[in-house]
């Protein structure tokens, strides 16, 4: 098996323990890796303090560090075959969707690197006898917590913004799915970035993820993972008043109006519920439906349900497996939780007799009460319920603490677009589910979190705004 390291201070190094990663495809140990520990945390910290008081990421001409992020970028797209293999491996997701990661990631690096000489200030003025001016400047340090569901592409959504904005990082990868990370940091390592602008640490939340949260070094945290864990780390950071980005969970609902077209409709359950094994914080896992089309949609969507191919995801099958046995057993204990408030499981539901660590594609009829309506699951779970008007719809895919996105479906652009304003989420999607890409701004409102990722906003979210004031004399 072949053993990962971290990435501490330019260095790749081993640790005293080791943790093993398992393919959830087989169910047999896949590789091992070096498990940080709180000196390896420290160590990664102190580096990257090193990195920021020289002033040498920060304090170069923003268009060195373009240079540097163009150079990981082009490192990273080389990669992307051999690094979408292990995440395929490590994570059970379909070799196709593992190699997008990597692209994705390189994405990410290119168009932050033509942001990282665009982060420009703002004068105010005050009258002759002053000079005013705004800028914005790098926090110093930033803790990012990765999440196993896309942790190649999740890093760099949050690595590469903080680079070009002059911070350095310390990533702790999740402990499910940290192989494909390690591929990634190394084709960053080929950039050239300076010594300690860079550290990875492969490790227990419970252990390094929270030391870094609490340490006195860390001057920004970017969370992405479940409520939670967000919530833990909130109470840890507020000890320090520590700025943070929460990327958290969701509960999406769509909207498929009375004039909604089915293929339409279907080509998006298809990627929004069952895409990843419907382990997407934006996964649209409510699905409304207007009465006067109800039973022609349930069963048009049972049917896509059912025509789904499953299997490994290096057979790049329709569903692949969720990403360990916990989880497995966790969502079928929801599906079971489900049926014994009475929802009606209209098809899947089970394990299907394959080895790895499947749920077959699900479709629940339930009430909005049940928690099966209210609660993430995270797995290819769809739930459906009818709607009779537009204020009950909206008053239902509203019904949820969370609020990440939302959906509408149907041909009337009045109609939609006055349902999407009425919508609460960071993104609403009008007749496509993930529309968008690295380019729109994403986040959420309410237990989904705060802060946005993607986009020129973003890079809003890596800086800190400071504003001098000088008195002519
Ligand atoms: P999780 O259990 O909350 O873990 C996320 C990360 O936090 C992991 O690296 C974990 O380490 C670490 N962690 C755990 N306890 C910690 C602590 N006390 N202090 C610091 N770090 C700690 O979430 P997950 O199961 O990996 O991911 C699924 C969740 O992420 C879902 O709820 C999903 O909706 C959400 N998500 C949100 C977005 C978004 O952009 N909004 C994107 C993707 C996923 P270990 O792995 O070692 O436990």
């Amino acid at each position: 098996m072949q053993h990962y390291l971290n990435y501490v201070d330019g260095e790749w190094r081993d640790a005293s323990r080791q943790l093993t990663v398992m393919n959830p495809g087989t169910g047999e140990a896949y590789a091992t890796v070096a498990q940080a520990g709180i000196e390896d945390a420290d160590a990664a910290m102190a580096a990257a303090r090193r990195c920021v008081d020289s002033g040498a990421l920060s304090d170069v001409r923003p268009a060195q560090r373009t240079t540097w992020m163009l150079k990981a970028a082009e490192a990273i797209r080389a990669i992307a075959d051999e690094g979408g293999l292990v995440g395929c491996r490590e994570n059970g997701k379909s070799l196709n969707d593992a190699r997008d990661e990597f692209i994705e990631a390189a994405r990410y690096f290119e168009y932050y690197a033509g942001m990282a000489d665009k982060i420009e200030g703002i004068s105010v003025p005050l009258g002759k006898d002053y000079v005013d001016f705004t800028q914005y400047v790098p926090f110093g340090v930033s803790v990012q917590i990765v999440p196993w569901n896309f942790p190649v592409s999740i890093c760099a959504r949050s690595l590469a913004p903080a680079l070009a904005a002059g911070n350095a990082v310390v990533i702790k990868s999740p402990e499910i799915s940290p192989l494909a990370m390690t591929l990634l940091i190394k084709a960053v390592e080929e950039a050239g970035f300076p010594k300690g602008a860079v550290n990875l640490l492969c490790g227990k939340g419970s252990e390094v993820g929270s030391h870094l949260v609490q340490h006195a070094d860390t001057n920004q945290i970017v969370f992405t993972g479940s409520v939670p864990t967000g919530q833990r780390i909130l109470r840890d950071a507020a000890e320090r008043a520590t700025p943070s980005v929460m990327e958290l969970g969701g509960k999406s609902a769509a909207i498929a109006l009375a004039d909604v077209d089915l293929d339409t409709l279907l080509a998006s359950v298809k990627v929004g519920i069952f895409f990843n094994a419907g382990q997407v914080c934006s996964a649209m896992s409510r699905l409304l439906v207007q009465r006067s089309r109800y039973d022609e949609v349930k069963a048009a969507v049972v049917a896509l349900a059912e025509s789904l191919t499953i299997g490994q995801g290096e057979g790049n099958p329709d569903l692949t497996p969720v990403v360990s046995e916990d989880q497995q057993q966790r969502v079928l204990a929801m599906i079971e939780q489900a049926r014994s408030e009475g929802a009606t499981v209209l098809t899947g539901g089970v394990a299907p007799d394959l080895s790895g660590y499947f749920v077959a594609p699900t479709v629940i009829e339930a009430t909005p009460d049940m928690s099966i309506a209210r609660e993430e699951v995270f797995g290819p779970v769809l739930v459906i319920m009818p709607f009779d008007d537009e204020d009950h719809a909206v008053a239902l895919a509203n019904g949820t603490d969370f609020g990440l996105v939302a959906g509408v479906f149907g041909e009337g652009l009045n109609q939609t677009l006055r349902v999407a304003n009425r919508l609460r989420g960071g993104q609403v999607f009008i007749n496509e589910w993930f529309a968008g890409g690295i380019e729109t701004p994403f986040g959420g409102v309410g237990l989904s979190g705060f802060g946005r990722e993607k986009g020129q906003e973003a890079i809003y979210s890596y800086v800190q705004t400071r504003n001098i004031g000088i008195r002519l004399r």
